[in-house]
């Protein structure tokens, strides 16, 4: 009931601290609701007066602006406040109803949301994109700048956050009773700037403006607790009971973002968490005069959610990591337990309404923490409190890379959490005990499926523990999920056998993705599909195939390529100062910098290009395809071999681009600092783009889809979803090379490989590098080892023929205009699967049991 009646503050702020007075007269709250009933009956009705009139009181009340001080930023704000009143109503109705019906959610916990902008999105969610914009010009301010005004909420690294967002968008969409739960961070990513072709990171001030899209829950309120000891006192019946005590309590307060179902009435929610500055005091030393400890407690616990960790597929052991992760697991259990006690059921229905999904082991702590709260607060016994925490939890794997695996130091944790380091041990226990006893003396099996790795210190291994705690574990892709049956996950099938083990090949939104990404698209698509409906439904895009040889629509198919190119090429003039012919082929790799994603590769191809143009005749390089090889993406700040590779792209870039000789046939560019909105810029401009990772280390990707879905066609390894979209666009469509997982083993591991023995092409690459063509070569040095006295653990050298081999068949494939136009409209043509509602109707139905529950329109 968080929408009429928030919780009682009583239960869970300080005492000293209670601001709010909760025995309010009856007969006030009853006038109070009937008043609230009839004015939530009536939402704004649409039309231009109204919606002008909201903007202007906005501008004048909410922005404290007067006319010659409206500029096209509190224009923006004042338009996303009156958004915004629309959407918290909805946000009210759809919350209210689920509560009533007490039907069953599910709460996608996630530590990264990569949400990207959201007034398009949701002007569009609520169909009134038109009215805004009529209203706007009307103003005198064009939607287009308004819309530029918004900052980016850059809450994830990449692929793991963005799927979140998109998650959460067909849960809405769909009508799927469900919240998001994560941390909102002070800092988001970084922005990234180039400086001398270097990456440097500059914090990423995302709150600066206040956030029309975020409503701070100040009542929502939850300790969490650190450090501390474990007592043992017998209750009331004489059984023991543990106590967590002492340490350091931090508050966790709510901000709740509303997200808008496309075409629906329903509104859902993602609740994040902010480590609250003032209730931080440490009352004691305060009292004593100690303001020094006092302040820098407050200090500490600001820094809790200051800043997001910019690690994408990669573990880093901080201590405030650590906290980050448990404040999170912390504040998000407390806060479905309250909400579950509300309905009164018996605490056996837990998991009939609640299914909690971790979006990779970030949020595993949740698993022990709902264990304590259920044993130590509510006094349930263990095998009743197990019982319901491995019926609620299912688990998402997202990567097999070992540097990505979470593990903790049993000491660290033993120190910040010492009640969970016991009931990890006794969960990890009681599972030994169950495997032994199924498969006794193999002492190699439970030394192997012990979630405590042995060793000076002991781990925990995250993965371990959230696959025992959970009912279902899932992959992202059909390869990715058999691969981790066959890995990390295998001793686990041998106890628990292979049903536990599913796949949920991974999804995008299209309303993001192509229907706001690409406005041009998506209303030719609309004029021949005839409805608007495959914005929800994607695999009406099948249709498209039947316009495939209709020369007017692929003459307008080609035309909207076109002017997605242009709009790129404008943008990277104003980004980058560079300029390109958007007649040449688009060829774009842009996502996380990382060695398995293989940018190295992709500038090493480039390096062979340019060194082929340069000593082709004059007469022969007519015949060449223009290319314009775009980049962009972040480095982890601390990666020092991926901020090499950027800085060997802006090297090559600024020698190739200066080089007149090529008469433009070759262009590199690396667009700084990526994000959601640059990628809706780039993405729908791409003719080829690049997903060419080591078979087996991609776990699934979700820009090959994006890229895809806008007409885009894909130059790509055998690996994660590349598979699967292959299978549903035809292998014709898709250009393939590449070693295949299986075989990567036995390349590391065996004498048939031998790097650098292998091709003349990379040595005389290397070569040109090692010369000095692209500046001093020892910059170069350490990056170019990773290729021989580091064993090339990514197979570059292994693959490097095959790679320049598919680089020809793309540029042969893209001369025949008229068979190129027919490969791109086949591919949109068969992306219906890859909607995130597809995912998330599998989900829904085969892991968490919820259904669609809509929330009726007003009338
Ligand atoms: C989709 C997306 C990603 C994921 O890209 P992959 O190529 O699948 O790794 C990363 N960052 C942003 C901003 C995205 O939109």
């Amino acid at each position: 009931m968080e929408s009429t009646a928030p919780f009682s503050p009583t239960s869970m702020t300080m005492p000293g601290l209670v601001r709010h007075n909760s025995l309010e007269g009856q007969v006030g709250k009853t006038k109070i609701a009937s008043l609230m009933e009839e004015f939530d009956k009536k939402e704004e009705p649409v039309d231009n007066e109204r919606v002008q009139n909201a903007i202007i009181r906005h501008l004048s009340t909410t922005m404290v602006k007067i006319p010659k001080q409206v500029d096209s930023f509190a224009t923006y704000m004042a338009a996303a406040y009156s958004v915004r009143d629309r959407l918290i109503q909805r946000w009210n109705e759809t919350q209210e109803y689920h509560e009533s019906l007490q039907v069953k959610r599910v709460y996608y916990m996630s530590m990264e949301f990569l949400l990207g902008r959201s007034m398009d999105n949701a002007l569009l969610a609520l169909g009134l994109k038109k009215v805004y914009s009529d209203c706007l010009n009307g103003l005198g301010f064009n939607m287009e700048d308004c819309l530029e005004e918004e900052l980016n909420a850059g809450l994830g690294n990449g692929g793991l956050g963005r799927l979140a967002a998109c998650y959460v968008d067909s849960l809405a969409t769909l009508d799927y009773p469900g919240w998001g739960y994560g941390l909102r961070y002070e800092y988001g990513m970084f922005k990234q700037l180039i400086v001398d072709g270097y990456q440097k990171e500059v914090p990423d001030e995302w709150l600066g403006d206040p956030n029309p899209w975020e409503l701070p829950r100040p009542d929502i309120c939850y300790q969490v607790r650190f450090y501390g000891h474990v007592n043992t006192r017998r209750n009331d019946d004489g059984k023991e009971q543990m106590h967590w005590e002492g340490g350091q309590v931090v508050d966790a307060m709510a901000y709740d973002v509303p997200v808008p179902g496309y075409g629906t009435n329903n509104v859902t929610n993602i609740r994040l968490w902010s480590c609250k500055k003032e209730k931080l005091f440490d009352l004691g030393s305060f009292n004593e005069g100690d303001y020094d400890h006092a302040f820098a407690a407050k200090m500490h616990a600001e820094s809790l959610t200051a800043v997001l960790y910019p690690n994408d597929n990669h573990m880093v052991g901080k201590e405030l990591r650590l906290k980050q992760e448990f404040l999170f697991a912390s504040a998000t259990l407390q806060d479905i337990i309250v909400r579950f006690k509300q309905t009164g059921r018996p605490w056996s229905d837990f998991p009939n309404l609640v299914a909690i999904q971790l979006n990779d082991t970030h949020p595993t702590l949740g698993v022990p923490e709902l264990q304590r709260l259920l044993i130590d607060e509510e006094g349930l016994d263990w095998d009743t409190a197990w019982d319901i925490v491995t019926r609620t939890f299912s688990f998402t794997n997202h990567t097999v890379l070992p540097e990505a695996m979470e593990r903790w130091p049993v000491p660290m944790l033993e120190k910040i959490l010492p009640r969970h380091m016991s009931i990890i041990y006794d969960i990890n226990l009681f599972f030994l005990q169950k495997v032994e006893k199924r498969f006794p003396d193999d002492r190699e099996l439970l030394r192997h499926i012990s979630a405590i790795e042995e060793g000076y210190p002991q781990q925990v291994r995250m993965a371990f523990l959230a696959c025992i705690a959970s009912h279902t574990v899932n992959g992202v892709a059909e390869i990715h999920s058999e691969i981790i049956k066959k890995t990390i996950f295998k001793d686990f099938i041998h106890y628990f056998g292979s049903e536990k083990f599913v796949n949920k090949t991974n999804g995008i939104a299209p309303r993001r993705w192509l229907h706001q990404a690409n406005p041009l698209l998506s209303e030719l698509i609309t004029s021949v599909v005839q409805t608007k409906d495959w914005v929800k439904d994607l695999r009406l895009l099948g249709k498209l195939e039947e316009f495939v040889g209709d020369a007017e629509f692929e003459q307008q198919w080609m035309d909207i390529k076109l002017a997605n190119k242009k709009r790129l090429a404008a943008y990277i003039d104003k980004v980058c100062n560079i300029k390109v012919s958007p007649h040449a082929m688009f060829d774009v790799q842009v996502k996380r910098i990382h060695e398995y994603k293989r940018q190295f590769m992709n500038i090493l191809g480039v390096i062979h290009r340019y060194n082929q143009l340069k000593a082709m005749s004059e007469t022969r390089r007519q015949k060449e395809v223009p290319k314009v090889v775009i980049f962009s993406g972040k480095a982890a700040s601390g990666y020092y071999v991926a901020k090499l590779i950027i800085k060997l792209i802006t090297s090559v870039a600024a020698v190739v681009n200066a080089d007149e000789s090529l008469d433009n046939l070759l262009k590199v560019v690396f667009i700084p600092d990526y994000n959601v909105s640059v990628a809706e810029v780039i993405i729908p401009a791409s003719d080829i783009s690049q997903h060419i990772s080591t078979a087996g280390t991609e776990a699934s990707g979700t820009s090959n889809m994006k890229f895809v879905l806008n007409g885009g066609v894909i130059l790509g390894t055998v690996d994660g979803a590349n598979v699967e979209i292959c299978e549903e666009i035809g292998e014709e469509n898709i250009f393939n090379f590449g070693c295949l997982a299986d075989e990567v083993e036995d390349f590391r591991h065996t004498q048939r490989y031998r790097p650098m023995a292998i091709h003349p092409a990379l040595k005389s690459v290397l070569k040109t590098i090692e010369n000095g063509t692209f500046g001093k070569p020892s910059i170069f040095g350490p990056l170019i080892e990773t290729l021989t006295s580091g064993g090339d653990v990514y197979l570059i050298s292994i693959d490097f023929p095959s790679y320049l081999e598919a680089l020809k068949a793309v540029d042969r494939a893209y001369r025949d205009k008229k068979s190129w136009v027919a490969r791109s409209i086949r591919c949109t043509a068969n992306m219906g699967k890859f909607s995130s509602d597809r995912s998330i109707h599998e989900y829904a139905r085969e892991i968490w049991g919820i259904k669609p529950c809509p929330t009726p329109p007003k009338v």
